[in-house]
């Protein structure tokens, strides 16, 4: 079954519409939207290519360790176990601004606030910065 899917395009903060053309539930192409207020049928190369990602072999399907040099994959609970035991020891040892939390703009407004909350309230630093300064 042939569909077209409207989404957002997820590699900036711009936030163009897009049409997916989907076949048979496998992702084929994008499009751009052209009713979307924001990019008014207009993309850029990334947004083009929007759809590459998904269907991509060297995508990660599950977070990565490194152990003794090597990778390993790894649960989300082992992975935020390890995270958090080693942010926890950072803290301990050299204080809470040893420590900067970098957001996205890939990730939703919501996120990056939950994300801006945590580094003040739970870590007490206000070293946040975003990934459009760098
Ligand atoms: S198409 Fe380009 S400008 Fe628009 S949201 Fe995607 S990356 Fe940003």
């Amino acid at each position: 079954m042939y569909r077209l899917v409207p989404s957002v395009c997820s590699y900036c903060g711009t936030g163009c519409g897009v049409l997916f053309e989907v076949l048979d539930g496998q992702l084929l192409k994008t499009l751009p939207l052209k009713t979307h207020p924001v990019n008014q049928g207009k993309l850029c190369i990334k947004g083009w290519n929007l759809h590459e990602f998904v269907n991509s072999r060297m995508r990660l399907q599950s977070p990565l360790l490194k152990v003794n040099g090597r990778f390993h994959d790894v649960t989300w609970n082992r992975a935020l176990q390890f995270t958090a035991e080693k942010l926890k020891g950072i803290i301990e040892k050299y204080g809470p601004d040893s420590v900067g939390v970098l957001v996205s703009a890939k990730i939703t407004n919501e996120e990056n606030y939950l994300l801006q909350k945590f580094a003040r309230a739970v870590v007490g630093t206000n070293n946040v910065d975003h990934c459009a300064r760098l």
